[in-house]
């Protein structure tokens, strides 16, 4: 069976031409980004997920185990 929900990992260099590409590159190297469900500020060291919101905004998970299964959880319940 196919685990549809996994979201692979993403090479740091990978990450950085992504978060330039997503506009946020800035804002994560100001510390401006926090962890949507510990509210921790995210950095390139501790970025673990970043999810596509509405109107061109993501929401970012630091690399936390606990947050990254919180998060999993919420969208199953979503669903
Ligand atoms: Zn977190």
């Amino acid at each position: 069976m196919k685990e549809k929900n996994k979201i692979p990992a993403v090479f740091k260099e990978d990450l950085q031409k992504l978060l330039q590409s997503i506009n946020e590159m800035e804002p994560i190297e100001k510390g401006e980004r926090l962890c949507k469900v510990c509210s921790k500020v995210i950095s390139l060291e501790n970025i673990q997920l970043i999810i596509p919101r509405q109107a061109n905004t993501f929401d970012f998970i630091c690399d936390s185990p606990v947050c990254v299964e919180e998060y999993n959880r919420k969208k199953e319940i979503k669903k």
